[in-house]
This record gives structure tokens, sequence and C-alpha cells, in this order.
């Protein structure tokens, strides 16, 4: 990793070839077999079949800002390759709403007129503290596109919902989630954040889409090339897509294992299946240690879900 990111510094995966095409298993390594276990639906799912017919040949993407300074944050946005939407990350352990409000301005500044920010919150506030929070945000951004999961339960998330304009955008409540349908029930969402792998594959992500029934985002699971084009075969199949998605991140990691990188130009993303450049996965390759840890845990939840 570039950056510490979701507290990790080093991304770990395993890629393969199947009929249809490479793909990307890499769930975190403190997922268990339980919650690693769509991640390799999803992956054998991009393996052996096809994705379905796009209906669009690029995505629009945004820059996502971890919680870094002020300085740090503009020169993620002057990086963008042409980003008009930032994703913030907000409300980092160990930081305070005013390392929050820096971060926005910063960004706000860096992407100029027209340009839209959204923050992510990973669930850290109490309904009070998002309330608070957003009004200030909301400001200081010039109005904030929406806020992703402000706190922890789909119960709170409603509550904040009644409380703002912002809209809100469920992640860890529809992919963490037993049941993903609650956010709809309960109103608690205006905007539904699809990742392929949590969620069991890009088949399974259009179904969950056409059931949610409000707008989708996808975004990626810190992922190579590999798998970020899962993430933008979801995004070019969706009937409607209005907003930028969360795939621009190979910037997040420092070496790919394809020869053209998943990189942005003018803001947007191309479709389409991506392949391994030997020499690039070589020079990433795990130790043999690693390698036999991912290779077991890869078996034992193909073998215990008969895949
Ligand atoms: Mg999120």
């Amino acid at each position: 990793m570039v950056t510490r990111f979701r507290g990790i510094t080093v991304r770990e995966g395993l890629v393969f070839e199947g009929a249809a095409g490479w793909s990307e298993f890499s769930p975190f390594l403190d997922y268990d077999l339980i919650e690693s276990a769509p991640w390799l639906v999803a992956a054998i799912d991009s393996a052996e079949h096809e994705w379905p017919t796009p209906l669009r040949n690029v995505i629009p993407v945004n820059c996502t800002v971890p919680a870094v300074g002020p300085e740090a944050a503009a020169q993620v946005v002057r990086a963008s390759h042409g980003c008009r939407t930032a994703k913030i990350k907000v409300a980092d352990p160990g930081q305070s709403l005013a390392d929050d409000i820096a971060r926005v301005e910063a960004v706000r500044d860096a992407l100029g007129p027209g340009g839209k920010i959204r923050i992510d919150v990973n669930g850290l506030w109490s309904v009070d503290e998002a309330i608070a929070a957003i009004a200030v945000l909301d400001r200081m951004a010039g109005g904030l596109e929406y806020v992703e999961q402000p706190c922890r339960s789909v119960e709170e998330l409603a509550a904040v919902r009644r409380k703002v304009n912002v809209p809100i955008a469920a992640d860890e409540s529809i992919r963490r989630a037993a049941d993903p349908m609650r956010v709809v029930e309960l109103d608690a969402a205006d905007i539904a954040v699809l990742k392929v792998q949590p969620l069991g594959g890009v088949h399974a992500c259009l179904r969950i889409a056409e059931q949610i029934g409000i707008p989708v985002v996808v975004s990626s699971a810190l992922e190579t090339s590999i798998g970020l084009a899962a993430g933008l075969a979801l995004a070019a199949a969706l009937p409607e897509l209005p907003y930028a998605c969360g795939l621009a991140t190979t910037s997040l990691l420092t070496a790919d294992v394809v020869a053209h990188s998943l990189v942005p130009v003018d803001g947007a993303l191309p479709v389409g299946r991506t392949v391994i450049d030997p020499g690039r996965l070589a020079a990433v390759a795990a130790d043999d240690e690693t390698t036999a840890r991912w290779t077991a845990r890869f078996d034992k939840i193909r073998k215990d879900l008969k895949l």
C-alpha cells in the first residue's frame, strides 16, 4: 500500500485464470472462512463465466483520499487523472473533526468549481455525532454529494437520514449484513454501495441492485486491476449509473499485476477483461509460506462450498 488504508500496509490476494479469464480472490486477512466465502464465489464466477453485456464502455470514477493531512489530500486530487469526484475518509480513530474539516477544505480547493465531494465514515459516528459533523462538513465542502455509512447499524443510518438533508449511502450495512434488504425496508439509505467480491460476484450484485431499487455506486475492495475489472463490468451492466464509482484504487497500491494498470483517463476507466503480466506478477509474488496459506484458504472454501 502507498499509505496505511483500512488499517493495512500490505495487500495480499490470489489471482488465477479460468475459462472466461483472469480473476482475483482477495478477502482481507482478518476475515474468517465464512466471511471469505462470497469472495471466492465472486472470483470463481468471474473466472468461469462471461460478464453481462455492458451498457457503457467507460465508467466515471472518484479518487479516494485516505485520512491524511490537508497537503497530502490535495495532492491525491491533483494526481487523480481528472477525477471530478473525491471520496474522503473521515472519522479516522486518533483524529478529530478539525482534522476532517482541514482535509475536506483542502480537497474542495484542489477540486475547484464543479467538483463533487463525498465522505466515508465507515460507521464510526454515533447518531448525534453524525448529525453535528455532517452539518459542518457539508458546509465546508460547499455541499456534500453523500455521506457513506455514517453509523454502524441500519437503525442508526435511518435515524441520521431523517435528520439531515445530505443523501446517505449504505456500504457495510449491505456488504457485511445478514440481510442487505433491511436498508430499504427501514428507508435507511438513498444510495447502495456494492462491492463485487464481498457480495458474491458481478451477477449476484446485479440481482441485488435490481431488488434494492435505489441508485448503486460500485466500489472496489482494494483490488489489483484484475479485481477492479469485475467491478467495472458490474458498473457497465447497471441500467442506471448516476454517480462516479469507487474503482480508481490502483493508486493506493505500489504495484499492479497487469501490463496496463486501470488508471483513469479524464476521470474514467475502460470496461473489459484484463490479463496478467507475468513479469509484474513475479515482481510482487508472495513467499512460499504465504502462497501455501492462500492456496489452503482457497481450497478449503472451495471444498466446503462444493464449488
Ligand atoms: Mg465505505
